[in-house]
């Protein structure tokens, strides 16, 4: 089947590709493993200066990618801005980083000398999602290529432009052919690239499903694997915190990204004192949110990215308003051409009901009343995800707690949950397993070498 390049605004055809055949994959992976035997012995100060040059690429076409990003999935320009910025401060970071985070480690031993060396591994196959296409490549890209790995890429087949554009970027930042490399496929050729004893390893971000399916196929084949997945990220608010800041913070956490965001705050658990003061304020924000063309800088909130998000998420506010679930505002469907989805609230969420139990990729924020931390964190836990998280608190025993009982890969405090290329980036549960991001990250793609010399 062809891959479409569709504007969720528009729903027009921006452009089509044919999918990459055998011939096609067969040159890619040759091409990846040559790559590999030169890119792994060039040095740190190489690897850097070029990396540095793909954050100067970033910076000086930040307008012209930027909107890319919109036409191809949605968000406003000045999400699509800031995500490209995002990209080039992690390309600099590990620019700066990465040899300090690869050098030998000293073991202590009873022979002459013992250490750790960390050394590349070879070609890893890189499958990722449309919802922040630049910077999900650039935080798996920019450690792996430090590291002295080599990329190949299967971006989601509604961003194939962008994804042209990532390996532009690699070319225009002087790395050599094969150690970044697009290819335009659909997910079963995954299998055969998986299967290919040249690649040695695969990082997911995108749904729970297309994460075990990949696993299980890299499982076969005895390789390294990390997921990051689905979230449901819980936003717990207790009595003592600052309200307005905990709107204000809460409203952009859930509309991240159009409401598509891994890391969007979904479940917002409100202790009941606080409760109706919360959601009033809350509803009111949510209610004036302007939805509308992503590129006009008045717009709030886009479309979503797919047709099919869209329906997705229509049937489970429906199914969840059926089971008994209250409307506070808009979650519906507008007419008309595009993806447009009216942000939401919804209170009274039935436990079993698919917004209860499913991640919901959109606009639609959910309401849960707690009568204690207890509670709260109880709240936070029924369920299959464990991304991040967040408190909102001025106790700092209630903070403490939380940071130990919920359980999820990140827990912020009077914070908006977002990731950051000093700290490690991942989840717990069903929304994966591995770490990417920080020194922990890069060390998810290295072969942790033990050297004893007598
Ligand atoms: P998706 O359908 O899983 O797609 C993600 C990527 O996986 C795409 O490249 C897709 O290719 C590919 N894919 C899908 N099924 C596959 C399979 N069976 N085998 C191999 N590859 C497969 O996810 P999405 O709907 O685009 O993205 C939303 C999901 O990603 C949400 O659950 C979100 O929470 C998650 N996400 C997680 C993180 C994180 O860091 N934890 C970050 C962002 C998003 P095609 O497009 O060709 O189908």
């Amino acid at each position: 089947m062809a891959i479409r390049s569709i504007n969720p605004a528009t729903g027009d055809v921006i452009e089509t590709f044919a999918p990459a055949g055998e011939d096609e994959i067969e040159a890619a992976l040759a091409k990846s493993a040559d790559a590999f035997e030169r890119h792994r012995r060039s040095g740190f100060a190489d690897r850097a200066r070029r990396l540095l040059a793909a954050a100067d690429v970033l910076t000086q076409e930040k307008e012209r990618l930027a909107r890319l990003v919109t036409e191809e999935m949605g968000k406003t320009l000045a999400a699509s801005a800031a995500e490209i910025d995002k990209c080039a401060w992690v390309c600099r970071y590990y620019a700066a980083h990465a040899e300090a985070f690869m050098r030998n480690a000293q073991l202590e031993s009873d022979s002459l000398k013992s250490y750790i060396r960390y050394l590349p591994l070879g070609p890893l196959l890189a499958v990722m999602p449309w919802n922040f296409p630049f910077w999900q490549v650039f935080r798996c890209a920019a450690p792996a290529v430090m590291a002295g790995n080599v990329v190949l890429l299967k971006h989601a087949s509604n961003v194939p432009r962008v994804a042209l554009a990532l390996q532009e970027i690699f070319a225009a930042a002087d790395f050599a052919p094969g150690v970044f490399q697009t290819l335009l496929i659909e997910p079963r050729s995954v299998e055969t690239i998986l299967a290919d004893p040249r690649v040695k390893a695969a990082t997911v971000t995108g749904s729970t499903r297309a994460g075990a399916s990949v696993a299980s196929i890299a499982g076969k084949h005895i390789k390294k694997t990390v997921l990051e997945l689905g979230g449901s990220d819980a936003f717990i608010v207790m009595p003592s915190a600052n309200l307005d800041e905990a709107v204000e913070v809460g409203v952009k956490a859930r509309t991240l990204a159009n409401g598509q965001s891994c890391i969007a705050a979904k479940r917002f658990i409100v202790h009941a004192d606080v409760y109706d003061d919360y959601i009033e304020r809350f509803v009111g924000r949510f209610a004036a949110l302007r939805l509308g063309d992503p590129l006009d800088a008045a717009t709030d909130v886009g479309p979503l990215a797919l047709a099919r998000t869209r329906e997705r998420l229509d049937k489970q506010v429906t199914e969840t308003l059926r089971q008994g679930a209250q409307r506070l505002t808009g979650a519906q469907s507008r007419d008309g051409p595009g993806n447009f989805y009216e942000p939401g609230v919804l209170a009274g969420i039935p436990a079993g009901s698919p917004c209860h139990d499913e991640e919901v990729f959109g606009p639609v924020a959910l309401m849960f009343k707690a009568q204690s931390l207890e509670e709260a964190i109880a709240i936070a836990n029924d369920n299959r995800y464990g991304l991040g998280s967040a408190i909102w608190t001025n106790d700092r025993a209630e903070a403490e707690r939380a940071i130990d009982e919920i359980e999820a890969g990140a827990t912020f405090v009077n914070a908006l949950v977002a990731s950051d290329p000093r700290a490690p980036f991942g989840g717990v549960k069903s929304s994966g397993y591995g770490r990417e991001l920080s020194k922990e990250g890069m060390h998810e793609f290295v072969n942790i070498k033990t050297v004893t010399i007598a």
